[in-house]
């Protein structure tokens, strides 16, 4: 992901390891992908196929990266972790491919971001198990078949829209994430907290999960920090009057908007009236790329109700005034 990097330091990129679900059993919410998963992991198994490829896509920090996890685990295969941009030659790819056994899974996150001669290579890999490769130069140049065993194919995206039409037709499982209620996420807490011997009640923990953004990455990295807060302090557990107070100071407010967020949002106010502006223009006047702005925090604000999109743009809504205290100024047809 975009952020997934940027945002994590190596040793909380440890702790996230430790704190992931293994099996599907521990990977709380998104219950309708988990239904149907667990029917194709089952008639996979039957079969003694491999399972078909799939294709997970939605915000950074939802756990898409888990669940390949979780689905290799379930079908007790090996799985092999890359990441589209890292994958620079089509040499590089087949290295990856030429590792895989029977019925592994090969997981690609921000598969979008593979470069078009190498996703040209997967194309009969997924499809028929095979590459043809050209080896030698000049006259001596000629094409090898190289024959690979069945294997399933998880790819990650952000940005559905960015994978081209053939490759996201040879998936034959597509799963949109989206965000987690508050309900999921206070389980989510709750299992982080466990995990990380963490003292929390259940309003504290209820506390995190509506100031979480949705996201299970977010939460876990605020219980981190919400922690920090509460022994410094000196209390015993967390609970919702200390985190509230800790997550006031960590600027994270109570619609679980952040700094960017509410950056986001004023400065469309501000300078624009509330819009409508082009995504474009948003990400300029935030100093933000565009595609993160598209992918991290447009489809938060959107969910929540505090842009709208319009033909002409996107538009600030009623509700984002309310939540910022700000007056409307005039009708901007809102
Ligand atoms: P993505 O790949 O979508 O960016 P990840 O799979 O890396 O997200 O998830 C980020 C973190 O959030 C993981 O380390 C995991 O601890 C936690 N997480 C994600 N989804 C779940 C879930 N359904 N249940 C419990 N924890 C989760």
């Amino acid at each position: 992901d975009i952020t997934s990097d940027q945002i994590l330091n190596e040793q909380e990129k440890t702790i996230e390891k430790t704190l992931r679900p293994q099996y599907l059993r521990q990977y709380l919410g998104q219950n309708k992908i988990k239904q149907q998963l667990q029917i194709y992991i089952q008639a996979a198994q039957k079969r003694q196929e491999s399972l078909d490829h799939v294709l997970l896509y939605g915000p950074p920090g939802l756990g898409k990266t888990t669940l390949a996890l979780v689905i290799a685990n379930e079908l007790q295969v090996k799985l092999h972790s890359t990441t589209g941009p890292s994958i620079e030659k089509a040499g590089d790819l087949v290295a990856i491919l030429s590792e895989l056994q029977p019925g592994d899974v090969l997981f690609i996150d921000e598969i979008h971001r593979l470069p078009k001669n190498v996703e040209e290579i997967l194309y009969s890999a997924m499809e028929d198990f095979f590459i043809d490769i050209v080896v030698g130069q000049g006259a001596e140049a000629h094409s090898v078949h190289y024959p690979l065993p069945p294997f399933t194919l998880i790819g990650a995206t952000t940005q559905a829209g960015q994978l081209s039409a053939p490759l996201r037709s040879r998936f034959g499982i597509i799963e949109h994430l989206t965000y987690y209620n508050e309900q999921e996420l206070t389980a989510i807490v709750q299992r982080s907290a466990e995990v990380l011997a963490i003292a929390i009640n259940e309003a504290g923990a209820h506390e995190l999960a509506r100031r979480s953004r949705g996201t299970p990455r977010v939460a876990n990295r605020l219980l981190k920090r919400v922690r920090d807060f509460v022994q410094v302090a000196g209390d015993q557990q967390i609970t919702a009057t200390n985190a509230a107070k800790a997550l006031d100071q960590l600027q994270v407010d109570t619609a679980g908007l952040d700094q960017t967020d509410r950056k986001l949002l004023k400065m469309m106010i501000n300078l624009y009236n509330g819009g409508p502006l082009g995504l474009k223009t948003i990400a300029v006047n935030i100093g933000e790329e565009q595609e993160t702005v598209e992918a991290v925090y447009e489809p938060y604000l959107l969910q929540q109700g505090f842009l709208k999109r319009t033909p002409r743009g996107r538009v600030v809504t009623s509700k984002a005034y309310q939540h910022l205290g700000i007056k409307k100024a005039q009708e901007n047809g809102d």
